[in-house]
């Protein structure tokens, strides 16, 4: 059995990485999501080990200490890290995670030790939308759509670094695409060699066993 793949989504705050992520999961079999660590205080609804594990800053830099994370980064003022065994455990099962996480985060992969990691950047139409889903999602405080929005301009300049680039304008569309991609990355020709069975039997010098 080959591992399961490894895609890093990130995105604006507000673009709407959340929705398209919960559609994804509800629709594509094989696919987990990891929960984060977060000192960041709990929105109306969430929960805690369904949307992240909510921690104090002292027991977060603790886990830190201990070598917990795979990658972690203070964004929009709270720290927010990602469990290397839960990645590997789910992983090592056959099933694919989603790492919903910004774009410190995603570099420090890209030069960690997970090098077959998918990179997926999702970026909203315009800088209005972004502005006016933020503002309508009614989570934050002004001060913090400020902020969100000021991070905004940098994680967008991030955007080459992605090897995929997925634009929410329709929602059922963004969902589409990033379907799509996860599904082609599962049939690339080096995960048929390691694991995914290939019908070795249709290549040729393979017909007397195709036949046996
Ligand atoms: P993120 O996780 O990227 O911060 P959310 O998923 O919380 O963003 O979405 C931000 C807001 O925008 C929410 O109120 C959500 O319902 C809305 N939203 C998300 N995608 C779309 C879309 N394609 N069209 C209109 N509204 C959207
Ligand atoms: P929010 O507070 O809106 O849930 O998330 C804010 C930002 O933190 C988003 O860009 C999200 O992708 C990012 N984030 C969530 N979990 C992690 C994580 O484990 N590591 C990193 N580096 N960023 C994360």
């Amino acid at each position: 059995m080959s591992k399961g793949n490894l895609f890093i989504v990130s995105a604006p705050s507000g673009t709407g990485k959340t929705t398209i992520l919960k559609e994804i999961l509800n629709s594509v079999a094989g696919v987990s999501f990891s929960v984060s660590h977060t000192t960041r205080s709990p929105r109306q609804g969430e929960k805690d080990g369904v949307d992240y594990h909510f921690v104090s800053r002292e027991d977060f830099l603790a886990l830190q200490k201990q070598g917990t994370f795979l990658e972690w980064a203070e964004v929009h003022d709270n720290l927010y890290g990602t469990s290397r065994q839960e990645v590997e455990k789910t992983r090592n099962t056959g099933e694919d995670i989603i790492l919903d996480i910004d774009t410190q985060g995603a570099g420090q992969i890209k030069n960690g030790p997970a090098t077959d990691a998918i990179f997926v950047f999702i970026a909203p139409p315009s800088w209005e939308v972004l502005e006016s889903r933020l503002t309508s999602r009614g989570t934050e405080s002004i001060e913090t759509i400020h902020l969100r929005l000021q991070n905004a301009r940098e994680e967008i300049n991030k955007i080459l670094f992605y090897d995929y680039i997925v634009v929410n304008d329709l929602i059922e569309d963004a969902v589409d695409m990033l379907r799509a991609i996860i599904l082609a990355e599962r049939s690339r020709k080096k995960r048929s060699i390691t694991g995914t069975p290939l019908p070795i039997s249709l290549l040729s010098g393979h017909e007397e066993k195709a036949t046996n």
